[in-house]
């Protein structure tokens, strides 16, 4: 228990993954060896930094390797702890099986906060960090791939995948041995919006259903839904701009570190953003909206959709009976423990859970590695081809036109757009969307089609667990 009197975050995990595992028919020895988490390993190493060594203490969490390679990202922060590393590793697992994305569970942290060190120090440091980790094959293209989570960035990738490339150096699959990366490094288009779009899209799908649409007592589609998100970051901010700017959605209130905004006319989410990338990332001040010291609180407020975006813990059984929003989806990892999942539940709140929600960031780097291991990037071969047999129909229908003198024309824009072949970050966005539909399809089998099953989150945990326990039984285990 942590010291609020709430299960810590690995164990809010687990008392999750149980109240799956009660409705499921697993053996209780296959039960326990889904659940535990396989290794963690704990790295302490120094750095000689601004005339003296800093030591520095990272994890890599490997929760299930029942397939290869591991998954799941690295995150920097002053609190990252093996608990919180565990917890976020075994999300990976369930999350990669839901989606099904052919990888095991895993995650690492590194104990810092990045924004005290010059960019310089901070290359020392991830290097050396990842150092530990290669010589370790706790990063490698085909045991284990990192990726960016909190506090860490394509930056970071290159970095780690050019340390990669010096310890492996005659390894044809290095750029694979680490997903985020920027384009120009073996990256993929749509890598750094991909989990703030999956939600987009999570949202989408959800909408698309009448019974979803009753169960939280919204109508129609996302068009005007009030929003309100946590955390403008890599996954906040691309959730926000892109609900706003592409479904119609209003962002009335956004919550940061030092604070948060609320204007009921809606915040322009991209003005935000540059505030705070100009103010040293907070909205404090932020002249155009109404400021809340205790940021916090707006996640009470009166809104259609709650977006927590930030980190795990932040509903909890402190503000859980107080939220107003009749949907949250979490599109941070564990934005709500136990406790409060089990208030919000009694409250006729309904969850979009975190390993369905902000699945999109695997799915991509997924494709990526899938890029990285055919050494070409998508849409390559087929292009232009696909773009000359669409021209063939297009010359058919206008000599059709003209032969018999049927003075069709086509609708304006309509060629172009029919013409152009997809590249690879339409093939991306419709990897992407698929993925999401599919995974939210068989939730909603087992949420709407089993008696027992009242909510989406255990329904994702069956789904996962079910796919895991399978494969662990193809094994002969
Ligand atoms: P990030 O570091 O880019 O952004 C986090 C944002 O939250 C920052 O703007 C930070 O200032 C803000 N923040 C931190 N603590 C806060 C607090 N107490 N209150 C309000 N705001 C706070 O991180 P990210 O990559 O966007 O990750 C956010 C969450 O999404 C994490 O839970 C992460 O595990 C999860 N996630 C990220 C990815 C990814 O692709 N980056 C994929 C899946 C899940």
């Amino acid at each position: 228990m942590s010291a609020m009197g709430e299960p810590t975050f690995r164990e809010s995990v687990d008392m999750m993954f149980n109240r799956a595992v009660a409705l499921m028919d697993l053996s209780p020895g296959l039960e326990e060896k889904i659940r535990v988490c396989n290794s963690t390993y704990t790295v302490r190493f120094g750095v000689r930094l601004r005339g003296k060594i800093e030591t520095f203490t990272g994890y890599r969490s490997v929760h299930s390797e029942h397939m290869e390679p591991v998954k799941g990202g690295i995150r920097y922060a002053p609190n990252v702890n093996q608990d919180e590393v565990e917890a976020l590793a075994a999300l990976m697992t369930y999350k990669c099986a839901l989606v099904e994305a052919p990888f095991g569970g895993s995650k690492g942290g590194l104990c810092i906060d990045p924004r005290e060190w010059e960019v310089h120090e901070l290359e020392q440091i991830t290097r050396r960090f990842a150092y530990e980790l290669i010589k370790r094959d706790l990063i490698n293209p085909s045991q284990n791939v990192p990726a960016p989570d909190m506090g860490t960035g394509e930056r970071e990738m290159a970095w780690i995948v050019d340390q990669y490339s010096r310890m492996h150096t005659t390894d044809i699959n290095a750029p694979a041995c680490v997903t985020g990366k920027p384009i120009s490094g073996g990256g993929i288009h749509g890598r750094v919006e991909a989990t703030g779009r999956g939600v987009q899209y999570a949202l989408m799908e959800y909408f698309r259903h009448p019974e979803e649409r009753a169960a939280c007592g919204l109508q129609g589609d996302l068009d005007g839904k009030t929003v309100v998100v946590q955390g403008l970051g890599n996954v906040g901010y691309h959730a926000a701009s892109l609900l706003s700017a592409e479904s119609g959605c209003r962002i009335v209130g956004i919550i940061e570190r030092d604070g948060g905004l609320w204007d009921e006319k809606g915040l322009d989410v991209e003005a935000v953003r540059q505030w705070m990338d100009r103010h040293g990332g907070g909205v404090k001040d932020y002249p155009e909206a109404t400021f809340v010291e205790n940021g916090a609180v707006l996640l009470e407020a009166d809104c259609d959709i709650l977006i927590p975006a930030a980190m795990e813990g932040v509903i909890n059984l402190h503000n859980a009976d107080r939220i107003k929003a009749p949907l949250i989806i979490e599109a941070a990892n564990g934005p709500i423990t136990f406790g409060a999942d089990e208030i919000l539940r009694k409250k006729g709140t309904i969850i979009i859970p975190d390993m369905f929600a902000n699945a999109g960031g695997v799915t991509v780097s997924y494709f990526e590695w899938v890029k990285n291991l055919s050494h070409i990037r998508f849409g390559r071969m087929q292009r232009r081809q696909e773009e000359s047999r669409h021209q063939l129909l297009i010359d058919e229908l206008e000599r059709l036109s003209a032969d018999k003198g049927l003075g069709w024309t086509l609708s304006p824009g309509f060629k172009e757009r029919y013409l152009r072949g997809a590249d690879e970050l339409e093939l991306v966005r419709s990897g992407l969307d698929d993925t999401m539909r599919s995974a939210y399809q068989s939730m909603r089998e087992i949420w709407h089609g089993r008696a027992d099953v009242t909510d989406l989150r255990v329904a994702a945990y069956i789904v996962a667990i079910d796919r895991v326990a399978n494969s662990y039984r193809s094994k002969g285990l």
